[in-house]
């Protein structure tokens, strides 16, 4: 495949770039070839769909709309008005929540705005600690939240690997935190929502959940919603969510003014109009039934994977998988994380490293999200693992075989003459 025959869902648009600046094009049409012919494994990863793109790449970029609909401090909003209205409705029916601000710019911003509408400096914050899955929003000294919040990390059992109850309790008595943070970049398994709620209730602290990464299976009814349980939820919309890459709040009426405030002014400036409008069309795919489909799809691929993983000697945390996540030790075939992931690229398989919840090593963090979308089911599943302990263990021939896989399963449909 050369380059130009990679589809480009934005092919109009794209030859006119293609003349106006044929380098930069150059760069575009490497990248979109790389995602279609490697192994998309990164957990965060997904492909948005021509429409989701076709909103992003639209003259609503152009447009500054500082405020909320109705309420803008720039003329001529009545069309992104009602594109920001169109998605608060749909993210407010799709999650059951009460309130919805879709303008976050990313998922750390969301958190950000949370903590500020939530929270003073130097307030203490108890949430999963990063060498267990935590992000860096929950109190990396990197981080902002590292650096005015107050930080106490809870951990999960060294031996299952799952959250221990008995540990939080008992840090959130000890510490009083003014909000108890639920979520992680790596956990594998179903937080128990209802845990966390009866802990910040005996404290009266707040519950947050960042479900960055589950919310896309909420949407699909393939995870349990933390809306019901959390004062505040923040998101991402771009994992498993499949829609443009940005954050989203989900919170009661009760908070919706704080919410909003403190993402407009506090934290952001202009909304981004046509990401806004992208997150509008991904949340109207998320409420299709074919969407519900995909999610437990999701599930069930990652569930084959990681089963598939273990017979070819990895050890998996936790033992398998609830989700789209799977975080896994190479350790048992005498490699660590970063030499497996270096061999999985050399294989034609993209993945992250991750922390593991004991001992010093990094592992690796691989999720099913993106080749779920690209339609591979459970076969496929049994063949990426088969490549996938052959690299691990050094032996494997190259990225062919997997390439020639992503290659059955193209993200964006390959209309004739190209
Ligand atoms: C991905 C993620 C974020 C941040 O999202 P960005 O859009 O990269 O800022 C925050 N929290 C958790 C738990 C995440 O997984």
């Amino acid at each position: 495949m050369t380059v130009t025959q990679v589809h480009r869902p934005w092919a109009a648009d794209f030859d006119a770039l293609r003349r106006q600046d044929p380098e930069l094009a150059d760069v575009l049409l490497g990248e979109t070839r790389r995602q279609a012919r490697g192994l998309q494994l990164i957990a965060a990863e997904n492909f948005n769909s021509p429409a989701v793109l076709a909103a992003l790449g639209s003259p609503l970029a152009n447009k500054y709309a500082e405020g909320y609909p109705g309420k803008r401090h720039h003329g001529g909003c009545e069309y992104v008005d009602v594109a920001e209205r169109i998605a608060c409705d749909r993210a407010t029916a799709l999650f059951g929540a009460e309130h919805a601000n879709v303008q976050p710019h990313s998922g750390s911003a969301a958190v950000l705005a949370v903590y500020a509408a939530l929270l003073r400096p130097g307030d203490t914050v108890l949430a999963m600690g990063l060498p267990f899955g935590g992000h860096l929003t929950h109190g990396s000294p990197a981080n902002f939240s590292g650096r005015w919040f107050s930080f106490v990390p809870y951990g999960v059992d060294a031996e299952t690997g799952l959250i221990d109850y008995e540990q939080v309790w008992a840090l959130a008595d000890k510490h009083r935190p003014k909000a108890i943070v639920v979520g992680s970049i790596s956990y594998p398994r179903h937080p128990d929502y209802l845990a966390f709620r009866e802990i910040a209730d005996e404290l009266g602290a707040y519950l947050v959940a960042d479900a960055a990464h589950p919310i896309g299976l909420v949407a699909g009814g393939a995870a349990p919603s933390p809306v019901p349980y959390a004062d505040v939820v923040c998101a991402t919309t771009h994992k498993v969510l499949r829609g443009p890459r940005g954050g989203m709040i989900l919170c009661g009426a009760n908070l919706a003014e704080r919410v909003d405030r403190a993402v407009f002014p506090f934290t952001q400036g202009g909304a981004q109009m046509h990401t806004i409008a992208a997150k509008a069309v991904a949340f109207g795919e998320a409420e299709a039934p074919a969407f519900t489909t995909y999610a437990h799809q999701v599930v069930t691929n990652a569930r084959v994977l990681a089963a598939a993983l273990e017979r070819e000697g990895l050890s998996v945390v936790t033992g398998g998988t609830d989700t789209h996540l799977i975080t896994a030790d190479p350790a048992p075939l005498g490699v660590d994380g970063p030499t497996a992931r270096g061999r999985l690229a050399a294989a034609g398989m993209v993945l992250d490293t991750c922390a593991l919840p004991y001992g010093n090593q990094r592992g690796l963090r691989l999720g099913t999200a993106a080749v779920t979308t690209q339609g591979m089911e459970e076969a496929e599943m049994e063949r990426i693992a088969g490549f996938f302990g052959a690299a691990v263990r050094g032996e494997s021939t190259g990225p062919e075989e997997a390439a020639e896989l992503a290659g059955a399963f193209p993200p964006y449909p390959v209309p004739e003459g190209h």
